[in-house]
């Protein structure tokens, strides 16, 4: 038996000391790692992944040109021509096309469902924010000083509406027999200003006395609503397309 003091019995404690505070430290070591572990594995649980949600009815927003009262307290009608003014022809248009878009499964939203509507023009837009809205459809009529001027010609304004407008100018142009005057950009304040893709459409010469006779015609409008409705169905559902094939490439630890 060694006495308490004795160098041998010290050099023991000591030892014996040394190996207790590493298994305490290693003890520590691994209790932090199984906590940050934990906490990890709960964030993981109950933090939802965020992700854009596919929509299974797309929103749009109408625009039948004009119809707001102007600084005189006269109503904007647009150009007027042959009997007819571009405020009332657009706004037939606009009402069938909300028609045939319901029919293709979209919300259709217009800004006017009669002569007038109390929406400016920047507050046509904010609509298309208000109501969620994927796409910003303007519809109107062009004019020009020499009679002989024809066609259809499709604006847009943010980069990511140019597929659109060539879609729809294509289409028009091809199914209506309109002369393609292609695509056109141009800040035009409800393309400009609109949260979402917007195109605005001049369907046709009202000063043209021949394409003046075919927009008179209910069977032409009815036309122009379905080819359009058709032409916005096919890009959202390629966009859609799309945006599976990003976010299924976007998945982490796919093989
Ligand atoms: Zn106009």
């Amino acid at each position: 038996m060694q006495p308490a003091n004795h160098p041998m019995a010290q050099s023991r404690r000591r030892q014996q000391q040394t190996r207790r505070i590493r298994r305490r430290r290693w003890l520590f070591a691994s209790l932090l790692v199984v906590c940050v572990l934990a906490v990890w594995f709960l964030w993981r649980i109950f933090t939802p992944v965020p992700h854009q949600p596919v929509k299974d009815r797309p929103v749009a927003v109408i625009d039948a040109g004009h119809g707001t009262l102007v600084n005189s307290g006269i109503l904007d009608v647009g150009t007027a021509n042959f009997g007819a003014t571009e405020a009332a022809l657009v706004l037939d248009i606009a009402l069938r096309l909300q028609q045939a878009l319901e029919q293709r499964g979209w919300v259709a939203v217009t800004t006017r469902d009669g002569d007038f509507t109390p929406y400016s023009l920047g507050q046509r837009t904010q609509l298309a924010a208000k109501v969620n809205a994927d796409v910003f459809v303007s519809l109107h009529l062009n004019s020009h000083p020499s009679q002989r001027a024809r066609g259809v010609e499709v604006f847009y304004w943010r980069p990511d509406a140019r597929p659109l407008a060539e879609l729809l100018q294509q289409r028009l142009s091809e199914r209506l027999q309109l002369r393609n005057r292609g695509i056109q950009t141009f800040p035009f304040t409800v393309i400009a200003t609109a949260p979402v893709p917007a195109v605005l459409i001049e369907l046709g010469f009202l000063s043209n006395w021949w394409e003046a006779q075919r927009l008179k015609n209910p069977q032409f409008r009815e036309k122009a609503a379905q080819v359009i409705a058709e032409a916005l169905t096919e890009w959202w559902q390629k966009q859609q397309r799309e945006r599976l094939v990003t976010l299924s490439s976007s998945v982490p630890f796919r093989h």
